[in-house]
Order: C-alpha cells, then sequence, then structure tokens
C-alpha cells in the first residue's frame, strides 16, 4: 500500500504489474529456449542498439531525474546516465569477439590422447535487475550491457522512488527490444517482492545491504545464483604528505556528486590528528572557492525524498545534539520541500557511536575522523564491515600499496575517489556485507554467463582406466602416475 514514507503503487496496480510480469517471464523463456544463444553479430547489434537508445534519448533522461529528484544536474546526467553507459556498451560491443570466445584448457595427452578441453561461456537465460534510485539509468542498463553481451534476456525492476526514470526506462526500451529480449516491470513494494519469487536463472539485485539479506534469502529458496551489489561506509584515508586542496577537492566531489546519493562516495575520512584543522579549513576554502552558492545551483541534485531528506536531517541533528563540531561549508536556508537541496556539513571527529558513524551516511555529511598511526587507520577500516570502496591517498607509493594491502574492499581508487566505478574494463562490486559477484568489463560478462567446461574426445586415449569393472588398463594408469611422482 501506498504511504508517504514509501511511494509503493497501490495494490490492485501491483496486481496489474505482477501478473505482466508472469507473462513477460513466461515470453521471455520461451524465447530463451528457442534461441538459446545468439550470434556475436547480434549480440554487437543489441550493445549498437542500447547506446544508440541513451543517445538518442538524452534530453528525455534529464527531464525524467530533474523530475524524480527535484533538482538534477543535466551535465550530470550526460556523463554519468547517458555518456556512462553509452561508452561502456561500445567498449563491450568491442571486446565481445575476445569474450565470447571458447578458451582453451590444459589436457594431459597421456590419458585422455587428442582429446580437447575449452570453457565455453553460454548464455545463463533469463535474468533479473533490481535497481535502486540513485542512478536509475546508470544501473539499470549499465549491468544489462554484460547481460546482453553474455546473450541473456532481461527483465528490468526500477525503483519505485523514480517513478518518472522508470516509465521512461520501459518506454526506451520497448520502443529499441523485442519484448522477448529486454522489457520494464514497474511497481511497487509487491511488486518488488514478487520479483524475487521468479525462478531467474541469474537475480542481480543493487541497494541497500538489509533489503539485499531479504533478496538472498528468497533467492535461496529457488536456488537462483545472485549478484549483490550493496552499500556501506565507504572510507577515504589521507596521509600525512596528502593534506593538500587536490586531495581534499578529490573527497569532496564525491560528496557533491548527487548529493553524496552515491554507493562509493566517501563516507568518511580518516585524517592524522595533527591534521584536522588544517583539513577542515583547505575544505572550507574550496567550498568558497570552487563551489559558492552550491547548495541553490543547478549542480546540487535534490535528496531523493523527504523520507531520505529527514533521514539526513535526524543525522545531523543528533551529531548537534551530541555536541559534535558539525561545519557547514556554507550557510543555505532549510531545503525547499520541492527541491530538497542540503548543504555539505563536516563532522570533525566524532564519536564513533554516533549514528552517522555507525550507519551509510548517503547524503552531503563528511564525518572527518582523526588518526594517530597509519596502523590505527588501517585498523580502524578492519573493524567495520568490508567496503565497497576504499580510497588511500598518498604521494608514497609504497604506503598506499601498504594500505591496499591490508583491507579489503569491493574496488578502490589511489589519490582520487570512485574514479575506478567509472571504468568499463574494472569489474565492479562488494565484498562481504557490500556484496558479491561483479558487473562492468569481462568480469560482468562471466557473471551472467554460465562457464561451461567442455571435454571433446580424440583419439588415443585412456579413458576406459575410469569404467569398472578395473582391468590392466586402469592400474597401468595408476602405476604409471605413481611412478612419475616419483
Ligand atoms: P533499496 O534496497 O531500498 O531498494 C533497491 C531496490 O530494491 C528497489 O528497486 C526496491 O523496489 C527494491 N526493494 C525494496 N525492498 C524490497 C523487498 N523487500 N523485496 C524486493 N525488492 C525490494 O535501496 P535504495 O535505497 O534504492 O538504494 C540505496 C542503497 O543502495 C545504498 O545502500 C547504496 O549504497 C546501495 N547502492 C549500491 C550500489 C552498488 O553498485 N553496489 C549502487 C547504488 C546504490
Amino acid at each position: 500500500m501506498a504511504t508517504a514514507e514509501h511511494p509503493t503503487a497501490d495494490t490492485v496496480q501491483d496486481h496489474h504489474a505482477i501478473e505482466e510480469l508472469e507473462e513477460i517471464v513466461a515470453r521471455q523463456r520461451a524465447a530463451f529456449l528457442a534461441d538459446p544463444f545468439p550470434s556475436l553479430e547480434e549480440r554487437q547489434g543489441l550493445l549498437g542498439a542500447l547506446a544508440g537508445m541513451m543517445m538518442s534519448h538524452r534530453s528525455e533522461i534529464q527531464t525524467a531525474l530533474s523530475s524524480d529528484f527535484g533538482v538534477h544536474p543535466d551535465v550530470a546526467a550526460d556523463l554519468i546516465e547517458v555518456l556512462g553507459p553509452a561508452g561502456r556498451a561500445t567498449y563491450a560491443a568491442e571486446q565481445l569477439g575476445s569474450w565470447t570466445a571458447s578458451e582453451p584448457r590444459a589436457v594431459d595427452p597421456a590419458l585422455y590422447g587428442s582429446g580437447r578441453a575449452f570453457v565455453q561461456p553460454q548464455p545463463k537465460g533469463v535474468v533479473g535487475n533490481i535497481v535502486p534510485w540513485n542512478f536509475p539509468f546508470d544501473l539499470s542498463v549499465g549491468p544489462l550491457i554484460e547481460m546482453l553481451a553474455a546473450g541473456n534476456r532481461v527483465v528490468i525492476k526500477p525503483s519505485e522512488y523514480t517513478p518518472a526514470c522508470a516509465e521512461l526506462l520501459r518506454e526506451m526500451i520497448r520502443e529499441t527490444f523485442a519484448r522477448d529480449r529486454v522489457d520494464v516491470a514497474v511497481g511497487g513494494l509487491e511488486l518488488a517482492r514478487a520479483f524475487t519469487r521468479v525462478r531467474w536463472d541469474h537475480l542481480l539485485y543493487t541497494g541497500s545491504p538489509a533489503v539485499g539479506r531479504e533478496i538472498a534469502k528468497a533467492a535461496a529458496e529457488q536456488l537462483v545464483p545472485v549478484t549483490l551489489e550493496l552499500g556501506g561506509k565507504c572510507p577515504a584515508i589521507l596521509t600525512e604528505d596528502s593534506i593538500d586542496a587536490e586531495s581534499i577537492r578529490q573527497v569532496l566531489a564525491t560528496k557533491a556528486i548527487k548529493n553524496g546519493q552515491m554507493c562509493i562516495s566517501v563516507d568518511y575520512c580518516l585524517v592524522p590528528r595533527e591534521r584536522l584543522e588544517q583539513f577542515a579549513e583547505l575544505a572550507a576554502a574550496h567550498a568558497t572557492d570552487s563551489m559558492p552558492g552550491y547548495c541553490a545551483s543547478s549542480s546540487c541534485t535534490g535528496i531523493v525524498s523527504m523520507h531520505h531528506l529527514e533521514r539526513i536531517e535526524r543525522l545531523l541533528a543528533d551529531a548537534h545534539a551530541r555536541g559534535c563540531d558539525v561545519r557547514p561549508l556554507e550557510d543555505a536556508p532549510a531545503p525547499d520541500p520541492t527541491s530538497r537541496q542540503l548543504p555539505i556539513s563536516l563532522v570533525i571527529d566524532p564519536p564513533a557511536d554516533l549514528a552517522l558513524m555507525q550507519e551509510e551516511i548517503f547524503g552531503p555529511i563528511l564525518p572527518v575522523v582523526a588518526y594517530d598511526s597509519l596502523e590505527q587507520a588501517i585498523d580502524l577500516v578492519n573493524s567495520g564491515e568490508r567496503p565497497l570502496a576504499l580510497y588511500v591517498f598518498a604521494k608514497d607509493e609504497t604506503v598506499s600499496a601498504e594500505v591496499l594491502r591490508r583491507t579489503t574492499s569491493g574496488g578502490a581508487s589511489v589519490n582520487s575517489a570512485a574514479v575506478h566505478g567509472a571504468l568499463a574494463s574494472l569489474p565492479f562490486g562488494g565484498s562481504g556485507q557490500s556484496g558479491s559477484g561483479r558487473h562492468h568489463g569481462i568480469e560482468g560478462f562471466r557473471e551472467f554467463s554460465n562457464l561451461r567446461g567442455v571435454f571433446v574426445r580424440g583419439e588415443g586415449d585412456l579413458i576406459e582406466a575410469f569404467a569398472p569393472p578395473y582391468g590392466p588398463t586402469a592400474q597401468a594408469v595408476v602405476d604409471a602416475a605413481f611412478a612419475a611422482a616419483g
């Protein structure tokens, strides 16, 4: 049922959406069985169509994002939601010949004669993709690229928090692809739950760890393989030699992209204790010199809903109530309910039990936590859940290499933040509570492929040795193996 807190479609609408989902899945399953292995050329054609779809709907995408977020920068829509997936599709199309090629594997000729072995990536079948609200196109169409590259049929379920983007996505997809190849199911929470009960050949879920747990349970019921792209608290460790304007610009940039509503935003910074004040001064100078009037500008994305805005305001109110040093980087009036723009605030050295140090912030608040030694900073990161991304700023490469060696995260950037997530060639995903599995690049292609191991018999083998009743051939094979092992 729809509430002010959760904009679920009403039950009747969801009922229709669930019936439609069943039809969509049945249609795609029948199509998969009839044509289970699209050619390289067909897949490249689909990827080209996808890139063209994004480029030709550029202005509608900008409008839909502005409608759902209150304010959304057109340039950010172009960079991240249009050019990002379009470039990723072009990259996949270029690489596809080598990704789809069967890969020969070693065979012992003494036992298998002239037999051959290879790995043949095969489409998994009908794949589901549950999408969050923060990047409604990049996180729906992005993974669709590797899903199509792998030869699958795909059903996308957008978030109920971005209804304009969801409607547009459905229109774009239905205009571009046959419905038995790609389709979109739009609805509320009831539809979302029904989506997880489908016996997908693979299910991708991107969203919060809490819901991710529910998805994993539902998938386990049917032994559906899942990729979980989750969130968490991504740290940035700034080392002694890197408390400078450029590092701080990089960190603040991730708080300003989507106003912090990004899974790989810097969630909190770790800074040498004696450099905390310098960090805060450089951040304030950056805000004044390079981001004047940011909060009221068209560069500042609105917080997606009043519900999310209130959550972020509660985190700040809690920090104030606990007597923390909260420093907004600009003076801004209380947010307007239609634009929901919030300024970036630093919270200097907050206590570890403060709510904003316990939960993912997903908004424009940056805790700056003091450390006394790099050892302590690494321990602090390792005492929390494994992050989706980790950032280290160090001029000395041995220091950044040491931090990378001693921590675990889904991805990482050195002397920059979030850039690894923009590269089509790098795998993207989490570790532990921030997720499992990968999309982007060849790892995404493999994630959505069935990597079938194939043996083709040749001549002159001794495979009869394995078949009972065991006779002299089996004994000869065993004797030869022990003799060879010494
Ligand atoms: P969410 O978990 O609330 O919702 C994501 C999707 O799950 C939506 O489509 C929603 O309809 C669906 N959903 C919600 N409840 C469901 C249920 N019980 N059963 C089935 N489906 C359900 O997440 P959100 O608020 O949209 O996204 C924010 C979170 O996503 C943050 O934690 C962020 O870090 C994470 N995130 C991760 C990545 C990544 O690539 N790892 C990318 C973006 C966001």
